[in-house]
């Protein structure tokens, strides 16, 4: 029945329970594996990522875990990392040294002209603040500044899948509705995802908002670009409460399947392997 999910978030980072709450509930679902993904550490606190002195805490509380539930369900242990620069990013020793089972690339923080981190993976009415405050209303900067660095994350590498590959385009298309309609616009996206089919990586497809915004991230009208390019696809809730962990998956899986893609990638016994689409 797929039911998996390798992205989601505890009390470790912004998640709004502890890991084991996650872990039962998708025992309860009848998940075959189940990934913990907290944020990793940014080289600065924040108060939605790991420290790095929480770091060990993480890997033994998912150790506990996988001990305890073994033969109930296969556990995974991932962080989802940001790419800053390139000081910090997934490619970096730090996280490849970490005995993480894999690896999810993602970006949320941009800098202003000043060098101030802004973080844009926010709502749509703060996002448009900050485009006023922080890029003197130049949108078409921001996202192009995003999509470049989602172009040096993956050609990097060090990660098993994107994470939410087109994310600012809800918040693109607040501030300025039909933006990712524009051909510049277009142009970028198709860049990112040709890079990620030639690079071999995988992409999620982040379920997180469905309900809420009514949108995947990648959105849906670029899933037959996905099975053009044959890159490889998972779907997970991105949950950050216990609940949501199975949150618009049918969903996904019915908008995937009407494209064409009948396959997502699992992880069994550690290894990345297809498995059909069943609904
Ligand atoms: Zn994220
Ligand atoms: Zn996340």
């Amino acid at each position: 029945m797929n039911l998996t999910n390798y992205h989601s978030h505890t009390s470790f980072c912004d998640g709004h329970a502890p890991m084991e709450e996650f872990v039962i509930e998708a025992i309860h679902q009848g998940f075959a594996s189940y990934g913990i993904s907290s944020h990793a550490p940014l080289p600065f606190p924040t108060r939605w990522t790991m420290n790095k002195e929480e770091v060990s805490a993480y890997f033994e509380a998912f150790y506990r875990l996988k001990k305890k539930y073994q033969g109930e369900i296969d556990l995974y242990i991932g962080m989802e990392i940001d790419y800053l620069d390139e000081q910090s990013n997934p490619s970096i020793d730090y996280f490849q040294l970490l005995p993480l089972d894999y690896r999810i690339g993602s970006v949320h923080l941009l800098s202003d002209d000043k060098g101030e981190i802004v973080d844009i993976d926010c709502s749509k009415e703060k996002f448009k603040e900050k485009i006023y405050t922080y890029f003197h209303y130049d949108l078409k900067g921001v996202v192009l500044a995003y999509y470049s660095k989602l172009m040096s994350m993956v050609e990097l590498g060090g990660f098993d899948f994107v994470g939410h590959a087109d994310k600012i385009a809800f918040n693109a298309s607040y501030y300025q509705p039909g933006v990712t309609e524009q051909d510049w616009y277009k142009k970028l996206l198709t860049g990112l995802f040709v890079l990620i089919a030639e690079k071999g990586l995988m992409m999620e497809i982040n379920t997180k908002a469905y309900h809420k915004l009514g949108v995947f991230y990648p959105n849906e009208k670029h899933f037959s670009l996905i099975n053009q390019l044959h890159i490889p696809v998972l779907v997970n809730s991105d949950a950050h409460y216990p609940a949501l962990i199975n949150d618009g998956r049918a969903e996904a899986f019915q908008a995937l399947k009407s494209v064409g893609i009948e396959q997502v990638m699992e992880l069994v016994a550690g290894k990345w392997c297809k498995s059909s689409i069943v609904i």
